[in-house]
Formats: C-alpha cells, sequence, structure tokens
C-alpha cells in the first residue's frame, strides 16, 4: 500500500530539518493543567488599533534603538492566528526588509513550522520581544525590553493566540521573567501574561544552524507544541 500524503508531507519537512523521523512515543501528560482561555469577539476597532499601534511602533523612540535601526519590524502573519512565535530581535536582514525571520534562520523557522502542519502567514502570527534591530546583533539590554515589551503585549491582546511558541533563549527569558537555562524550561507549558497565554519554549532557528544536533530536541519541543495545542482546542 502507497504511503499517506501526510506521512509523505511530514518526512519531506523532517528532512530539510535535518533529522530522521522515529516513531512517535504516547503524548506525555501535561506538566501544567492549563485552561483553554476564553476567546472573546474580537473588537469591532481591531483594524484601527493595529494601524495605531503600526504607526506608534514607526515613530517609537522609547530607546536608543531607533536611532540605528533601518526601519521596525512589528511583526508579519495572520492577525487572528491561534499560534504565536515569538523571537528576540530583528537581525541585519530583518532590519533591511521590515520582516521578522527572513534569511537562513525564517527558512529553518518556515521548515520547522511546517514540519507540524502550520505555514508562515496562515494561522501563525511571528514577532519578535523588540521591534528595533539592536546593533550588531547584540543581546537586547533589560531597558530596552522593558520600553518594548508593551508592544508585544498590545499584540498579543489583539491576536489573542491560543498558544505562544517562545524561540530562543532571550524571548524565553524575558517572556517568563527568569534567568533559568532554556534546557530547563522545554517540555513544560507556561503562562504569559494577563491571559495566561500557554506558552512552551524551543531553540532559536539561528542556533540550530551553528548547533545542528540539537534540531532532535527542537522537533521534540513543536511536536509537545502540537500535542498541547491539541488539548487546548
Ligand atoms: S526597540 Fe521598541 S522601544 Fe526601542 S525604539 Fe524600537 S520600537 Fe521603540
Amino acid at each position: 500500500m502507497s504511503e499517506p500524503l501526510d506521512s509523505q508531507r511530514r518526512r519531506h519537512y523532517l528532512a530539510a530539518l535535518g533529522i530522521e523521523e522515529w516513531q512517535p512515543r504516547r503524548a506525555p501528560p501535561l506538566p501544567v493543567s492549563t485552561p483553554a482561555p476564553a476567546v472573546p469577539a474580537s473588537a469591532p476597532d481591531a483594524t484601527s488599533a493595529w494601524q495605531q499601534l503600526t504607526e506608534e511602533v514607526a515613530r517609537c523612540t522609547r530607546c536608543d534603538l531607533y536611532r540605528t535601526r533601518t526601519r521596525p519590524v512589528l511583526g508579519v502573519g495572520d492577525r487572528h492566528a491561534q499560534w504565536l512565535v515569538v523571537g528576540e530581535a530583528p537581525g541585519a536582514e530583518e532590519d533591511r526588509q521590515g520582516e521578522p525571520f527572513v534569511g537562513r534562520a525564517g527558512q529553518l523557522l518556515d521548515a520547522m513550522l511546517r514540519a507540524i502542519g502550520l505555514a508562515r502567514g496562515q494561522n501563525v502570527y511571528i514577532a519578535n520581544i523588540l521591534k528595533s534591530r539592536p546593533p550588531g546583533n547584540r543581546d537586547p539590554a533589560a531597558a530596552e525590553v522593558a520600553a518594548c515589551l508593551p508592544y508585544l503585549e498590545r499584540q498579543i491582546e489583539l491576536i489573542r493566540p491560543r498558544l505562544i511558541l517562545a524561540v530562543g533563549r532571550i524571548a524565553m527569558q524575558n517572556l517568563l521573567a527568569t534567568q533559568s537555562t532554556l534546557g530547563r524550561m522545554r517540555g513544560q507549558v507556561h503562562e504569559f501574561g494577563g491571559l495566561k497565554t500557554p506558552l512552551i519554549v524551543t531553540y532559536h532557528p539561528a542556533y540550530l544552524l551553528r548547533k545542528p544536533e540539537d534540531k532532535r530536541k527542537a522537533w521534540e519541543d513543536l511536536k509537545f507544541a502540537r500535542g498541547v495545542f491539541a488539548r487546548l482546542t
């Protein structure tokens, strides 16, 4: 009998991630009992709220990063998405193009999303903690995060995602207000903000490009996230 199309597709995406497929084990119980938040109807003025947010970020001078950025990078994707991916900050290419996760890291993120049946722009919104690029891709300063995080919080209020996937240590530490390592925070359901949005962490695709041996762990995280999401809906 020929292999089902979904299975073929998954094998293709796993190959793109550079990892071999193996048989999934039974899904583990959730470490944290996380009730699905109620999803209120979209505010009638959501479009104008997005417009206002976009304009505010475009002229933002809350931290010094506005001086060196080419353009701010608010985010990209489906504004009614159930999944929100949050990374660290724009890099050089993102700063030029005005879109998060472009270039090789962006391609790997797209492959990671496709591996769990998601596609950029379809039920996924992608954003960063910082909307402006730190020079030389240095880590964000605490004051910069404090200045910029309210924009991400407003995005979350507008999108109301059912699940946040924080990619990379910087996103994880700032969203969860912890100094813990990413390795310790993997494999658990955390919560973010007043809406208590379930949050799962995994590796940043730029890190995975440098350390491909950790792609298998990232795949475990993605399967975990997919399982959690399935139980939320
Ligand atoms: S990083 Fe955020 S707070 Fe700083 S200038 Fe850019 S948009 Fe404003």
